[in-house]
């Protein structure tokens, strides 16, 4: 397999791109400066895309490689993966569902807990030596909050599970209700607001749920609500969101994703009931080795006419 072409399209994961390079004649995208002479050079040669959450392989990229078979990404989400383009092709797309999905779960509770408690806003209280001139403020209890939950699959179902661990009631809401689940369902976005105290993001990105958190849904959940996004950025209408927030229409947020990553509207940096973290939903060491050891399986799998391991096209 070494003289396969694999084009990996942005710095991921160094494991993966090591092994990667064991087994295939790696491009790394970042180093060639000119993409268009790029691509003209090694066109006829790539046969296989590695993208994640921040890049993948969109109808440009796609139609420059005419010998391309299979993107496979280093991410469960593939918003950024053309997968109508995919299929008109033939092309096979991968991703990395379940090996991630504890971690995402684990965050979407701590950012909750962080954003309630006021965990980040206590550690600098702390630090700043302000406790030698008094106690810090009263904050408010988690255990017990209605949980809202949008997009009750895999990584949904997981928050709920560690939800109910905390006695939180939890409602949700999805395209379809799901049978034998003893949660709430609400058919819409705004009524799930209007009923619950936090309120997570969970479902993936696509044209239906861009914006799915607007002002009337912001305006729903109200100034005692809490936002928690580990979706995608464009799931929420940010500059909405700022708003809401520096006026105090919401409560506060947690968010590990946002519209224009990395940047991060600054109006959000002195608001102690906000809580921000750099889109690190599955960033642990464990689970990027095993994200890495499934895109480097789905690419053998492919390569040696082998079922996929994790196949999305
Ligand atoms: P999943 O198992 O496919 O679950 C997605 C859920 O969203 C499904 O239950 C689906 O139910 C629902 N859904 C789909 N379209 C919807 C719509 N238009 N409106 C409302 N609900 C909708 O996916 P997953 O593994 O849980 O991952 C979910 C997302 O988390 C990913 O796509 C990714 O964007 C994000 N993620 C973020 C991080 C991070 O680092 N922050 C890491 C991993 C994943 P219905 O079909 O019934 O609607």
């Amino acid at each position: 397999m070494e003289s396969i072409g694999v084009l990996i399209v942005c710095p991921m994961n160094t494991y993966l791109e090591q092994e990667l390079e064991k087994r295939f004649n790696l491009f790394k995208f970042w180093n060639f400066p000119d993409k268009t002479q790029f691509l003209n050079t090694h066109k006829n040669s790539i046969r296989a895309v590695v993208g994640n959450a921040t890049a993948g392989a969109d109808a440009e990229l796609i139609e420059a490689l005419p010998k391309l078979e299979i993107v496979a990404s280093f991410s469960v989400g593939l918003d950024k993966v053309d997968l109508g383009k995919c299929k008109e092709k033939g092309i096979r797309v991968t991703n990395t569902p379940d090996v991630l999905t504890e971690d995402v779960a684990d965050l979407a509770i701590g950012l909750s807990l962080a954003v309630l408690r006021r965990l980040c806003e206590s550690d600098r209280y702390v630090r700043s030596g302000k406790w030698k001139k008094g106690d810090y403020k009263l904050t408010t209890k988690f255990t017990g909050k209605t949980v809202g939950i949008i997009g009750l699959g895999r990584i949904g179902m997981a928050i709920a599970k560690r939800a109910e661990a905390f006695s939180c009631p939890i409602s949700y809401y999805s395209r379809t209700e799901k049978a034998d689940l003893k949660y709430k369902y609400y058919p819409s976005v705004v009524e799930l607001a209007s009923n619950c105290h936090i309120l997570i993001v969970a479902c993936p990105l696509t044209e239906e749920t861009r914006h799915i958190i607007n002002r009337e849904v912001i305006d729903a959940l109200g100034p005692k609500g809490v936002l928690i996004n580990i979706g995608r950025g464009p799931h929420v209408d940010e500059p909405e969101l700022v708003s809401a927030l520096v006026e105090g229409r919401l409560g506060g947020a947690g968010l590990d994703v946002f519209e224009h990553e990395p940047y991060v509207p600054e109006e959000l940096f002195g608001l102690e009931n906000v809580v921000l973290t750099p889109h690190v939903g599955s960033g642990t060491v464990e689970t990027r080795k095993e994200m890495a050891d499934l895109v480097l399986g789905n690419l053998e799998a492919h390569f040696l006419n082998k079922p996929l391991i994790t196949p999305v096209v």
